[in-house]
């Protein structure tokens, strides 16, 4: 009789080890407590228009690729995606417009053009990068952190004695000052702070190697749009014979002798062998797993950003703006200040316009554009959120209205809003925070939660709130490395 395997959520993750386990001859089922698979992954439709609501840079395409090869299918029958030619169109205040292009060297001759910075400073800095990522990828990536083999391996050596390459001991803004004479480079790569949802005037500089994924390996996009990875990777799931539960949540995981024994849903008892929960270890801790104290202190750190997002059904077509545009704020520093230490929202927010009918069609009608348009905002700490939301959407029509000198407002015919409280509702996300807990002190990546505990056997942890971190790739990354451990 084949051994069976649970999984609790059908984010990202959860289905990276559905399909991971069913490969390696388990039964599995995934029981996830709303009607559709990918959890922040979603999207929603309106009158001929459809967004993505979560995630929107798909970068590292091949861990998802690496999924459809496994079971010896061809990602491109079920999920088509291109390389960006231009991954971000930048805007500052002072009215400097910078393509961030997909070619590096075009990338770099753009730089040097609009804003005097040396070419060689941003080869350079590209190149340190791929050496960052080069030196961690398989020692804090795609590896258990906590584990001592991973300690004692000859990568891990080598990236200790490498450890001054790493930037570990300055901030990311630190570094970026270091080598950018520009303050728009400067604030253009202490943005991928954000990717992560923390703080470049408090984050490690070893963060920096986030910009080597987009910059060095490229950023994707899938022709249907993102929505379709989560939709296609559920389908490739159940096409290995995986069992999805929607619209059923796990009550609790039961454990007996210090091991997993199945699961309960509506008071019913589902036996299982292991056990792998893509719910946020906040929620996951409180209400599922009973038998094992709370770690009260583990919760004590700041969470990463939550974001405020307006889904707006455009009438009309914007042909200066790309697929991800960012609107950056006038003072970078205050607008951090805001979110981690007086937990508010600025009222210079950087905006980010995501629109995927530039790329996919049908995802608006005739003239029309879908603007995603997004905050980064703090964790949710019971702030009066509504006020928060009326100020923050005046402050953001006023800077599109001053920055691309177009008048938006006549032209919403439609608007859905997300905001902390309702992610972290929908898809259990402690303090609806996007990414686990921020990384924002020196020692954030060696205190993650890890994807097992020894004390409890049977029992695995994957998703954004665990090692290695939050963001698809890293979510695919905590899949791979829980698979590593389950015999
Ligand atoms: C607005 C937004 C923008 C983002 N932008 C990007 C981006 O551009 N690029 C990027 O890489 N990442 C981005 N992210 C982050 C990325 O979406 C997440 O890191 C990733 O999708 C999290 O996946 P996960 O596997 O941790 O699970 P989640 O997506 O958090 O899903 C967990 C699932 O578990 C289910 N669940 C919870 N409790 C239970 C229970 N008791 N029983 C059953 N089911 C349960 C939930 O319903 C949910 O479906 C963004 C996120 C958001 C919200």
């Amino acid at each position: 009789m084949k051994s069976k395997a649970v999984i609790i959520g059908a984010g990202i993750a959860g289905l990276s080890s559905a399909i991971r386990l069913v490969q390696k001859g388990y039964e599995v089922s995934v029981y996830e407590q709303s009607g559709h698979p990918g959890g922040k992954l979603n999207q929603i439709e309106w009158n001929g228009y459809r967004w993505d609501t979560g995630p929107s840079l798909f970068t590292l395409p091949e861990l998802v690729e690496e999924l459809f090869l496994m079971c010896g299918e061809e990602i491109k029958t079920s999920v088509r995606y291109v390389r960006l030619e231009n991954i971000t169109r930048y805007f500052y205040e002072d009215g400097t417009i910078l393509n961030a292009y997909g070619d590096p060297r075009r990338f770099i001759k753009e730089i040097e053009s609009v804003t005097g910075e040396p070419g060689v400073h941003v080869q350079k800095y590209l190149d340190r990068c791929r050496s960052m990522y080069n030196l961690t990828r398989d020692v804090f990536i795609f590896k258990p952190f906590n584990r001592l083999g991973t300690l004692l391996s000859g990568k891990f050596l080598k990236a200790m004695l490498q450890a001054w390459k790493l930037d570990p001991l300055t901030t990311m803004h630190q570094a970026n000052r270091k080598r950018f004479d520009s303050p728009h480079l400067i604030q253009l790569f202490d943005r991928y702070a954000t990717y992560n949802g923390s703080n470049p005037y408090k984050a490690p500089g070893t963060l920096n190697v986030i910009s080597h994924l987009e910059h060095n390996l490229g950023a994707y996009f899938p022709n249907k749009g993102m929505f379709s990875i989560a939709l296609e990777l559920s389908r490739l799931a159940e096409r290995q014979g995986v069992k999805f539960h929607f619209n059923q949540r796990v009550e609790e995981v039961l454990v007996k002798n210090r091991k997993t024994t199945g699961i309960l849903v509506d008071g019913r008892f589902t036996p299982a062998d292991v056990v792998v929960s893509d719910v946020d270890i906040f929620y996951l801790y409180r209400d599922l797993l009973k038998s094992v104290t709370f770690p009260e202190k583990y919760f004590k750190r700041d969470q990463s950003t939550s974001a405020l997002i307006f889904y707006w059904a455009v009438d009309r077509q914007f042909p200066g703006l790309d697929l991800h545009n960012i609107l950056f704020s006038g003072n970078y520093e205050e607008e951090f200040r805001h979110l981690f230490d007086l937990k508010t929202v600025y009222q210079d927010p950087t905006v980010y316009i995501f629109i995927s009918s530039k790329m996919v069609q049908g995802d608006a009608p005739g003239n029309g554009e879908n603007w995603f348009v997004m905050i980064n905002v703090p964790e949710n700490r019971g702030q009066d959120w509504d006020q928060m939301i009326d100020a923050s959407r005046e402050h953001i029509i006023r800077k599109i209205e001053r920055m691309l000198g177009a008048d938006i407002t006549p032209h919403i015919r439609k608007e859905f809003i997300e905001d902390p409280r309702s992610i972290e509702k929908r898809t259990y996300s402690y303090r609806g925070s996007l990414y686990g807990a921020s990384s924002n002190s020196k020692n954030a990546a060696f205190s993650r939660h890890p994807n097992f505990l020894r004390k409890l056997k049977g029992l695995y942890f994957v998703g954004g709130s665990v090692h290695p971190g939050g963001g698809i790739p890293l979510c695919l990354a905590s899949a791979k490395i829980a698979d590593q451990y389950i015999k």
